[in-house]
Order: structure tokens, then sequence, then C-alpha cells
């Protein structure tokens, strides 16, 4: 074999390809193109992909990911990345005739942060890079603005103290609010280039105060810094939280980059700007967004000034407002999805900064996507993935009446979308007031309670209010969180707002407004209008929805059920599309007002004779909530869970009953009446009663408490140790459907047995519900097809899934308690650990919320594995809270399961999860979502 031999002198010469950390753009070319997502991060590329189509984009050039990552890995970029970024530094001198902060026309950058996916206002910036006490003057005469170039530089100090020496901002705000105070401004504008210059020798101070030494004056070190400071970004605590929520891997890093500064603030023929080629709210076709002249890009979003619409530029300036709405149309044509973009003028002439695929509400997404088919841009196969599943919860909640919305009237659109929904009322400051201003019954008035933020203790006032809206806090605040579970509409951390709880007050866009004053919110886009808008409500039939579902529907391969435990959410969920019914948790239906007393005289009867005469006044309550679950799916499977909770869950606390045990003698007749009415459903009939059955409940209590209630006595325990609760349970199910199938109605019924580990349980459980189901059609002279099956909701069951197939006719993953056994977390106190966890990166996600495919998702596979082994077409399905999260849907589509059943506002979402989850399979794409 020939070999061949390197000499010497290559050996010594040969070194490792070097890495290309730093690529070019500007002057009609780039090194990088649009597909370079990875390396130069979304915006890096599309600054490169709009360079190589000639479009106008200031020069310089992106720092790839991988410095970014080899600066998390060593705290610092090897010297490599040091002489490529010098080596584009002096090209872009060179392209530019200028040097960076020196000479008499000195060149200023820009130094951005720019990950694949897009992080909004999650990551470091910082502008007029460059400038110092030299060549702020050499600006000054060019300009030929003193005050212009005294304000670029105090903006510099002020960023890079923040950004890059870590200063609070509030230390740089005190100073600029003091001269403006000093000097009776009202705008920021308003101070004159003398003022500007003594708050830029104050911030000096400032920056000397913190940092004990000076703000820096040679712009390559202050380019340095500020490069590193960007990479620093990627881990601050909002950007870890953003890829968090957003499922965006922490080991991308991100991308740098350096760019020549234009400037929108060079007087009245320059200024900036953000838009849409259309509207993300709505998705209408129209050129959407916001300018301000004289100004630099944060003025637009930090809502000192207010901006103006976009349309105005065709006003102002024709030419310039031309060529953007042609520019953008392209860059829409060219990436083939709605576009978000930057721009800035200067003196008069158009430049793009900035494009990337815009976010949108849910209905928006909906609605671009069937545009865009239609105007043959993408194909019905790619609209299908234009669409976030969970974004289809948009459809399910009222919205504001677009038509009503008067872009003067909107105060912000800048909140967090916190909740969805529409929420129209008047303002109140205060849980108090709320609740006073709220009212009852036919007196219901709408309010709004607007707060800085909200804690606990507001909790009542959050309750009656129709919507909240706070000034600060995140898509995780308290107001977020607790609104959400509510499912009720909240705009949170509205910074442009200003709350004055005290004098009940709120300020904004130089407005006020007072106790009484009605505004609308739209928890879906985070705006927040005067006023009182119209509100239209949910349509699960919209039609556009109903169009890209139906082009998504064909792919789904796995059914869509809804757990439901009452006909009403049978009724609603069937609209929604659901296929049957996955899980109907019986114990809810014996919490209602009515039937608690008879579940109560049950769970305190002292033999199986007493339990069998309150099992039996519950029996035909359960019975016609079945009749009625029937009808609602009418020929759909319907599956009923036996009873799962520990049986003190349906008694009065233990402590509570203590308390008033040792109270009792020194209560009032007041206090003791209403303990009368309280214990009644114990048999309480007078004061005089309260003495003996107290402590008779108490001692029911006693005997039933558990150290670990959800390990102990629940599920299909209940059911053998007290046989007569699942004979009562099957008779109802039984005797509900044959009564409805008399009428006319297909039941299909699927009886479930929760928490089994043993082939034992499994058989004892469905040899009593088998021999009900007997007797019940012998006595009734009709016989209705039905299953028995179990939920697998321990390891164990999942393992010898194989031996309890033998006896069950369907298996139904319950993955909220088979997450609970797996990890041995318990659900209801994971919030303990959960942050902790989620922030020191040793749980990616709450495995409660996202299915944990590695163990969880393992279990589940070996159950149907093995319990298809046993029964070849075992019908499987899951009923834990995953069965309606996205990328849970996925895996059950993968693991061969038949359906995911799901609470009914989720089942639109996992309808489309399922299709797309079948659609990216067959089309072999991946995923191909709008990040
Ligand atoms: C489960 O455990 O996943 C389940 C659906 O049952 P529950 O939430 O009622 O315990
Ligand atoms: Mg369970």
């Amino acid at each position: 074999m020939a070999t061949t031999t390197l000499s010497e002198t290559e050996i010594a010469t040969s070194k490792p390809q070097s890495t290309k950390y730093v690529y070019f753009f500007g002057d009609g070319k780039a090194d990088g193109n649009g597909k370079m997502k990875d390396e130069l991060g979304g915006k890096g590329a599309g600054l490169a992909e709009m360079t190589n189509a000639g479009l106008p984009v200031p020069p310089g050039f992106t720092i790839q990911t991988e410095a970014s990552r080899e600066f998390m890995r060593h705290g610092q970029v090897s010297t490599e990345v040091d002489t490529q970024m010098d080596e584009a530094l002096n090209r872009l001198e060179q392209l530019q005739r200028q040097k960076l902060g020196k000479g008499d026309n000195p060149l200023l950058v820009s130094v951005r942060s720019g990950a694949k996916f897009s992080m909004p206002g999650m990551m470091d910036t910082i502008l007029n890079l460059g400038l110092n006490d030299e060549s702020v003057a050499a600006l000054a005469k060019l300009s030929n603005n003193l005050r212009f170039a005294y304000d670029s530089y105090r903006r510099l100090i002020q960023m890079f103290g923040n950004v890059v020496l870590e200063i609070p901002k509030s230390a740089f705000d005190e100073v600029f609010d003091a001269k403006k105070k000093q000097k009776k401004a009202k705008l920021d504008t308003d101070l004159d280039a003398k003022a500007l210059k003594e708050v830029i020798s104050e911030y000096k101070k400032v920056v000397k105060k913190h940092t004990k030494r000076d703000f820096p004056q040679d712009s390559n070190e202050q380019l340095v810094m500020a490069r590193d400071a960007v990479f620093r970004s990627w881990n601050n605590d909002r950007a870890k939280h953003y890829r968090r929520i957003n499922n965006i891997s922490d080991e991308l890093g991100t991308a740098v980059n350096v760019q020549a500064m234009v400037f929108g603030n060079l007087g009245e023929t320059s200024g900036t700007g953000v838009g849409f080629t259309r509207n993300p709210a709505t998705g209408n076709k129209e050129f959407y967004g916001e300018f301000l002249m004289n100004a630099q890009g944060e003025d637009v979003v930090a809502g000192i000034r207010t901006p103006i619409p976009i349309r105005e530029l065709e006003k102002i300036m024709p030419e310039v407002y031309r060529r953007l709405h042609q520019i953008t149309t392209r860059l829409e044509k060219h990436y083939r999805d709605m576009q978000d973009f930057e721009f800035t003028i200067q003196d008069g002439k158009l430049y793009m900064l900035q494009t990337r695929n815009g976010k949108r509400t849910g209905r928006a997404a909906v609605r671009v996507a069937i545009q865009m088919v239609e105007e043959g841009l993408i194909t019905k196969e790619e609209a299908i993935f234009r669409v976030e599943p969970n974004q289809l919860y948009d459809f399910l909640v009222p919205r504001l009446d677009e038509k009503e919305i008067k872009p003067e009237n909107i105060l912000t659109d800048k909140g967090l979308p916190a909740s969805p929904g529409a929420a129209v009322g008047q303002i109140v400051f205060t849980a108090d007031d709320a609740v006073e201003k709220a009212g009852h019954g036919a007196k219901k008035n709408p309010v709004i309670l607007v707060r800085a933020e909200t804690t606990p203790e507001d909790i009542h006032g959050m309750e009656v209010a129709a919507g909240i809206l706070t000034s600060r806090g995140g898509m995780t605040s308290h107001a977020a969180v607790v609104t959400r579970g509510m499912g009720k509409c909240c705009v949170a951390g509205a910074g442009e707002v200003q709350v004055n709880e005290h004098v009940r007050e709120m300020r904004v866009k130089g407005q006020t407004f007072k106790e009484g004053d009605w505004i609308s919110l739209d928890g879906t886009t985070g705006r927040v209008i005067k006023g009182k808008l119209k509100t239209v409500e949910a349509s699960p039939d919209d039609p556009e929805l109903t169009k890209i579902l139906g082009w998504a529907e064909p792919f789904r391969k796995i059914g869509v059920r809804a757990n439901a435990d009452i006909p009403r959410d049978a009724i609603q969920a069937r609209a929604f599309g659901a296929e049957g019914i996955g899980l109907c948790r019986t114990e809810h239906m014996f919490f209602a007002e009515d039937r608690i007393p008879h579940m109560q005289a049950m769970i305190m009867a002292r033999d199986e004779k007493e339990r069998r005469m309150a099992l039996k006044k519950l029996l035909p309550m359960q019975r016609s909530d079945f009749e009625g679950l029937f009808r609602a799916m009418d020929g759909l499977p319907v599956t009923i869970r036996l009873l799962d909770p520990p049986l003190h869950e349906f008694l009065p606390k233990r402590e509570e009953l203590m308390v008033e045990i040792a109270i009792l003698p020194h209560t009032d007749a007041k206090q003791k009446k209403s303990m009368v009415e309280k214990y009644a459903r114990f048999g309480a009939k007078s004061a005089a009663d309260l003495k003996k059955i107290l402590p008779q409940v108490l001692s029911r209590v006693e005997e039933l408490h558990e150290f670990n209630p959800m390990l102990g006595h629940r599920g299909c325990r209940l059911g053998i140790t007290y046989p007569e609760i699942t004979e009562m349970q099957a008779r109802a199910i039984f005797e509900a459907a044959v009564a409805v199938e008399k009428e006319g109605v297909k039941a299909h019924v699927e009886v479930m047995i929760p928490l089994t580990a043993t082939l034992k349980e499994m058989a004892n459980q469905a040899g009593i519900v088998r021999r009900v189901a007997g007797e019940v059609f012998e006595e009734k002279g009709r016989e209705v097809h039905y299953l028995v099956g179990t939920m697998i909701e321990l390891p164990r069951a999942a393992l010898i899934a194989d031996e309890i197939a033998k006896e069950a006719e369907f298996f139904s993953f319950g993955t909220n308690d088979l997450t609970q056994t797996t990890f041995g977390f318990s659900r209801d106190d994971i919030n303990k650990v959960l942050p902790t966890y989620l922030a020191e990166g040793i749980l990616k996600q709450d495995p409660f919320a996202v299915l944990d495919r590695e163990g969880v998702g393992e279990l589940v596979r070996i159950g149907i594995e093995r319990g298809r082994k046993t029964r070849p077409h075992l019908e499987v399905g899951i009923c834990g809270e995953h069965g309606g999260e996205p990328s849970s849907v996925e895996f059950c589509h993968q693991v061969g399961m038949d359906y995911v059943a799901c609470s009914p506002f989720r089942v639109l979402t996992a309808r489309l999860a399922a299709a797309q989850a079948a659609a990216s399979e067959k089309l072999k794409v991946e995923g191909g979502r709008t990040k």
C-alpha cells in the first residue's frame, strides 16, 4: 500500500484548520448567508442575506456563536477571535474610510447580540461605541450638531455603564431625571447641549464611583469589553428564563454583530422605526409599525416619546416610505414569512438594520398562513407548521373587537401577553376596591385591577376582577401565573404604565387615569386601550381555524379525547373536536353541593350496611351524570374512572376540627349557629349536637388520616377494601348505558380501574365490574358493549404490563401519577424545588408539564410494548396533563398510542400537535415552526 509522508517543513507548518470566527458583510457582499443561523444567529444571517441581496445595510461583521460557546467554556475568547476581529475591523475602517473613535470623521459602531432563535430584548445591545472625549468633538463638528453629539455620548456611557460595567440603570436615571428637573425640561429632547454636557460629566462620576476607574477612552478597548459583555448576557437571568419557557437550548450561545452606526437622531430628516409586513395581532395584510423622527432605536421602544404610525411616514418622506415598503415586501417574499424589521433614516437615506420572522398571535398566525397559501408563497403542508399548537388557545377566549381599536387610543402595546383573552372594565387600584366595586348578582360591574404588581394578598380582588393589569413583573410573575390558572385576561409588566396605588392613579403616555375610568385589555397581545371596547366571543368554529385544521387533520394518526367529568364540559369538548372522553374523574361528581353530604355519610358509615345505604343515595346522581356524558358523546368512547382520591379529602380538615372543638365552649350563639349549619350534613341539628358530633367527625378524620395520602388508601385500593363502592359505580354506569341506548343513543363504555400495580388488583376490580354489568343487563333485558381497562400510573404497572393486559382491555397512561412515582416528586409540592432545579439546569422543564421522555417516557414505551405482547390490539391512550402539551403529544404519536386525552381547552392544541407530529414524519420535515 502506498503511503505518503509529510516533509519536515510540512509537519512544522501544518496546523489544524482554524475556525472562521468572524464573518464580514458590506459593499454588496457578505461572507455568510441567510442559511447560517447556527453560526451567525438570526440577526447576523439576516444582515448577510440582506447585504447579498443588495439592500442598504450598514456594513459590519458578525462574530459567530462558536466564540460565545468558547467564552462560556473558558470565560474568555481565544486570541484567534481577537485577531480575526481586528482584521474585520480594519476592513470595515477601510471600507468606510474612517477609524474607530478616531480622527475628524470617527467610525462609530453598534454591538448587538443575535442568537439562532430570536429572544427579543433578552440580551444586551450597545450603541454609539467609539465615542470618547475626542471623537465626540469630531462628531459635533461633522454633524454641525453639538446637541446630537453629546446626546449620543451620554447614551453610550449609560448603556456601556449598565451593560458592560454592570452599574444599575437607576444610578444613571437619577442623574438624568435630576437634570431634567433642574432645567425644568419635560421631555428628554428639551435638554440642550450644555445640559447634556453636564450630564456626561456626572455620568462619568457615576462610572468612577461604581467601578473605581474612568470610563474607557480607548475605543478598541470599548469594543472588546462590549463584545464580551454581550457574550456574558447569554447567561443573564432574563435570557435563561426566556430559553426555558421557549425550550431553546442553553448550549447554543449568541453571535455578536458589530455594525457601522447610522443615526436616526441627526435632525428632522432622520428617524428610526420598527415594523411588520403584516399586522402581528390580527394577521391582516397591512404595512404595520411605528417610527419616530430625530430619534435613536431605543426611543421607539422605551415609551418616552409616542411613536407615530408608519403610514404617516408616507406624508413626511414619501420616497423613503415607498422604498421601505418595497424592500420589506421583497424580504417577505424572499423569506416566505411575515417579517419584523428595523430601519433607520439618516439624513433622508434609508438603512435596513434587521429583518426576521415576526412573532404573532395565534389568530394572526392562522390568518397569515392561509393568506400565504392563497398568495402562492407557501404550500398547505408548510402552512400547518406556521401555527404553534398552543397558539390555538386564542380561538377559545373572547377578544377585543379590532374594528373599534383606534391607534391613538392604544395606551401601550408593549405589556406582556400574560394570560390571553380580553377584558373591559373600570379601573380599581386595590383588591378591596375591586371587591367593593365589582358588586354581586345583577349589580355586577366589570372592574380591571391595576397594580404595580400583585401579591397573594390581592387574590380576592383578582377573583372578582374582569382582568388584571400590572406595570411590573414578567410572564411568571404572580399576576401572570394566577390569572392563567383562573383563565382570566392579564397584561403584565406594562412598563410604560406608571401606577400609583396610594393616590389611585395610573399614568401612561402623558394621560392620567383615575378609579372608575374605563380601559380595555388584550391579554393575547399585551395591549392596553383607552375606553370601553366591545368584545367578540370565542369561536372554535371560526372559518379560518376550520380551514387550517382541515389541512392539518388528514395527517393526524392518533385520536384526541377530552378529560371531562360533567355533561357541560363534554358538550364543549365535542364542539372543539374531541373524539370521546379519555378520563371522567368520578370523584369530581361527588364534590357538588347536593352530593357531598351523601358522600360524607358514606365515609362516616360505621359498617358496610350503613355504607351501602349512603351509596344507594349516590347511585341515581351518578347515573344521571353518566347518562348526560353518554348523550353528549353519542357513539364516541367515554372512559369512566372509578373513585380515586383518599376519602379524607371529602371530610373537614383535621386541624380545623381540633380548633373548633377547643373553641366550642367559648363561642357565642351566632358562631354556634353557623357551626350547626356547617355540620348539618353530619347530623347536627342544634348547638347541643355539636359537642357530640365534632369529636365523632374528628375521630373518623383521624382514622382516615395518612402520612402520605398520595401513596395511601386511594385508587383501586379503595374499591378493593370497600367493594361496595365499585359495585355502586359500576351499576350507575351500566344502568345509564342501558337507559340511553333505549333512547337510541350509542353508549361506548370504557370502565377504568385506577392506580393498579398488580394483576390481582386488576382482576379483583374487573371481576366486580363484569359481575355487576351482567346483573344489570339481566335485570334490564339489554346488553351494552363495554371494555374494562386500567390506568398505568405506577412504574410497576408499566413493567408488568404484559401481566396486567391479561385482564385489562385497554391502558390509559396517567402520567401525572406516573411522573410523581417515577421521580419521587410530590406533584403538589414540587414547586419547592422546581425553581432551583430549573435555574441550576438540573431539570430543563417541569416534568409535570412536559413529559420526561428519558425516564417516564421509557416506562410508557415499555408499558405499551409489553401490554401489546399479551394483547396485540390493546387500546392505549394518555390522560395525564401531558396529553395536551405539544411535545408530549408528539411523543405519544411516536410511541404508537391510539389517542391522547386533555382538558377541553387544550383539545384544539392537541389536534394540531398530533397532526404536526404525523405530518413531520410523513413529509420528513423538522417541525418547520416559526421561531
Ligand atoms: C394521572 O395521574 O395522570 C391522572 C390523570 O390521574 P389524576 O390526575 O386524577 O391522579
Ligand atoms: Mg392519577
